[in-house]
């Protein structure tokens, strides 16, 4: 029997109608519709809020994530994180059922606080709900009083646990929900009048780069500047690997997560996904507190560092004001081929705004800007900086939208190229232009976390792969007689 014959299809579609739906759907017309679009979501570039709230827990000192829902919303968490970085992701699941569904999930969450206790041996238990819970209305607060009377856990031993209902948000709002409860569980009843740890509390917000995590502790020991890395999952994520398997490498140390309420100065650099955990730190956290966008590009790193300078009296040191110059060196060298190039952007609000940024000064054409999980103050920031340039003129924000919407863009207004994460592959290929993953998640390229995108290490690191990607692909696509040594 042959293949064909054993493939009996439930509807035969003719080969004629299959192209010419392959190519009404790059039509304006099809674009209209597909804009029109209400009740369903195609290819959306955010993940649920839980996932966001297991990367919170993993940057905190010997966390187990734990779920309170179902087992299978906890393996997608784990395995997006696994893929990402390759790294593995442990966390544990109370694995609701229909059991859980009809009655309530109380008796899972504390035979699986007691179990998890044991075998893994925590020095924090992080609990987040999927989507589950947050349906039936299990009441976290009264649940964990509960487990702790019942001593399924120390009474001492700390849950902080944050709602994290999927159906509401993204990953950014579940990273803010756990952070917040995390800092507020860890930090109760450690502010001392008149202490000052003199240290900064820096936190990068959700931020899947260990790289950044690694450009921000460089740049602050060239400071000399004491920090609290709040969340740190560089080494959770980027651990060495040398034979011996550690079920909680790194994170932040819960002793000095606690002192942070004493620090000097709190700083955030994901104003978008740390929106809740800052209103909290402004009224609760001694010292100054203050909020800047992610630093992407050479006007928002010189940002930081100016801020970092005021903050503690300290002068920008002479080996970041030689880095600026080569990251300006770079841009130099290279903005030719990044010039007027058109690009399609879509990510987390954060990340938006630092693309948006970083292309502006190297002169290049933010042009369709998407964020499917936006608000006004999203478009309106977006806008501001578009308005700021020349080349942000013909930029477009697309608010609430996804990436099927993002192909139409692009079948019918084309672009030279997009940055976003590995979900808009599809789109990428049918529009055939180069995707830059500098989002997350990056599911089909290696060890691209490892590479920052913050500082002027990050301008540096950024510059080189898009412009030599142009390069490559003009050396591709060009006729003979223009293939050239030089470029
Ligand atoms: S959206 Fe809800 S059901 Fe789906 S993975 Fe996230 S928590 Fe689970």
């Amino acid at each position: 029997m042959s293949a064909d014959a054993a493939v009996k299809y439930v509807t035969e579609i003719p080969e004629d109608e299959v192209k010419r739906v392959a190519e009404w759907i790059n039509t304006e017309e099809y674009k209209e519709k597909n804009f029109a679009r209400q009740a369903l979501v195609i290819n959306p570039p955010h993940a649920c809020q839980p996932l966001g709230a297991e990367l919170a827990a993993h940057g905190f000192e010997g966390t187990l994530p734990f779920v309170h829902g179902s087992q299978g919303c906890a393996s997608y968490y784990r395995s997006t994180l696994n893929r990402h970085f390759r790294e593995p992701a442990p966390a544990v699941s109370d694995s609701m059922t229909e059991d859980g569904a009809v009655f309530g999930g109380q008796n899972n969450l504390h035979e699986a606080l007691e179990n998890a206790y044991t075998m893994y041996k925590p020095k924090m238990m992080a609990i987040f709900t999927s989507c589950m819970p947050e349906i039936i209305g299990d009441d976290l607060t009264a649940f964990i009083k509960n487990a702790k009377n019942k001593e399924c856990v120390p009474a001492d031993f700390p849950l902080p646990f944050a709602n994290t209902p999927s159906f509401n948000g993204s990953h950014i709002h579940g990273y803010d929900a756990m952070l917040l409860s995390i800092l507020q569980t860890l930090t109760e009843g450690k502010q001392v009048e008149g202490r000052c740890t003199g240290k900064l509390n820096l936190i990068p917000g959700f931020d899947a780069n260990t790289g950044n995590y690694r450009e921000y502790k460089r740049i602050l020991k060239e400071f000399g500047i004491p920090y609290t890395l709040l969340a740190d999952i560089s080494e959770t994520f980027d651990s060495p690997l040398d034979g011996t398997y550690r079920t909680y490498p790194g994170g932040t140390s819960l002793d000095e997560a606690a002192d942070s309420v004493n620090g000097k100065a709190t700083l955030t650099l994901g104003p978008y996904a740390t929106a809740k955990t800052f209103t909290w730190i402004k009224d609760n956290f001694s010292g100054k507190h203050v909020s800047l966008p992610i630093p992407f590009g050479v006007v928002k790193t010189d940002a930081l560092l100016l801020k970092l300078s005021e903050l503690f009296g300290k002068p920008v040191p002479e080996s970041l004001k030689a880095e600026r110059g080569r990251a300006v060196d770079a841009i130099t060298d290279a903005h030719q081929y990044i010039h007027g190039k058109k690009f399609a952007l879509y990510g987390d609000p954060d990340y938006l705004m630092g693309y948006v940024s970083f292309l502006l000064e190297v002169g290049a054409r933010p042009y369709h800007i998407l964020c499917s999980k936006g608000t006004k103050k999203v478009e309106k920031e977006l806008q501001a900086l578009l308005d700021s340039s020349q080349d942000g003129k013909d930029g477009k924000i697309y608010i609430n939208k996804d990436l099927w919407h993002m192909r139409s863009l692009l079948m019918t207004d084309p672009v030279d190229a997009m940055i976003g994460d590995t979900h808009g592959k599809f789109a990428a290929r049918d529009a055939n232009i180069p995707l830059f993953r500098f989002g997350f998640p990056n599911f089909d390229r290696v060890n691209l976390h490892r590479y920052p995108l913050v500082g002027y290490q990050g301008v540096i690191n950024m510059m080189t792969t898009i412009c030599n990607k142009f390069i490559e692909v003009r050396d591709e696509t060009c006729e003979e007689r223009y293939f050239e040594m030089m470029r």
